[in-house]
């Protein structure tokens, strides 16, 4: 042992299997790391958002159009009651009934200023409907948009069940292939190399690769070479760079 708490040798082939137990955690964490930035999961939360917003518009666009509906209604009770009480002085002046020329006079003036109150509030009353029929398309156009983000929330929510489970399939096969290689690989070079993965934050084991750490992709210095050259081939290997363990293949120039 001259790396501490290492295991000092290993079957080379062993060592080799290494290599296969290394891809195959580097396929698990491609994976861990695929689920935790899915676009899918963005747009969801987009959609999510955004149709809060709008229905919160909506519930504002209700309201106005049922504030200016009370409007509308109260202005035409007012058009009503000016109208009638106009109909009724000038079925007075009509009948021939008042032979006063005061009252006549002050009759006759008080219907054209009931018209003239009459068509004042007329035009109110059309101001105002044209300020409900805005509220009333404005609300619409909010109406659909929410119906459309209803409908995006549901493919939203599809797509990322199916990515989701895209990933969940994957995963627990490359589980499987995990664990089917680790039992292959003897206890202690399999506790050695996991120690090293996470000091490492994800290498345990790489290749040497013509004279090149495959962990650090460094060259390892002429000595050290020299000295893994004279090594016996079941001699635990480890990076002086990175630390993880070395594996030796035909392709590590030696
Ligand atoms: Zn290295």
């Amino acid at each position: 042992m001259h790396h501490n708490g290492c295991v000092a040798t290993a079957d080379p082939f062993a060592q080799m299997r290494l290599l296969d137990l290394q891809a195959a955690d580097t396929h698990l964490a491609q994976i861990a790391h695929r689920r935790a930035s899915l676009s899918e999961v963005v747009r969801l939360r987009e959609c999510e958002s955004a149709l809060q917003r709008v229905r919160t518009l909506v519930i504002a666009g209700e309201t106005e159009v049922s504030d200016r509906e009370r409007e509308v209604r109260k202005m035409e009770l007012d058009v009503e009651q000016v109208r009638l009480r106009a109909a009724k002085d000038q079925e007075l002046l009509d009948g021939g009934s008042i032979a006063n020329p005061k009252q006549l006079e002050d009759l006759t003036h008080e219907v054209a200023s009931l018209r003239r109150r009459q068509e004042s509030l007329e035009d109110e009353e059309l101001a105002l409907m044209e300020q409900l029929e805005d509220a009333r398309t404005s609300l619409a156009e909010l109406q659909a948009q929410r119906a459309t983000l209803d409908v995006e929330l549901i493919d939203a929510r599809e797509a990322l069940a199916r990515v989701e489970h895209e990933l969940d399939d994957e995963e627990s096969h490359a589980r499987r292939h995990r664990d089917t290689v680790a039992a292959e690989i003897p206890a202690d070079l399999l506790r050695a190399y996991e120690r090293i993965r996470e000091e490492t934050g994800g290498v345990g084991a790489a290749l040497l690769q013509h004279g090149r750490c495959g962990g650090c992709r460094l060259q390892i210095n002429p000595n050290e070479m020299a000295r893994i050259k004279a090594a016996p081939s079941n001699e635990v290997l480890r990076c002086e760079e990175c630390r993880c363990i070395m594996v030796r293949t035909g392709e590590s120039g030696l």
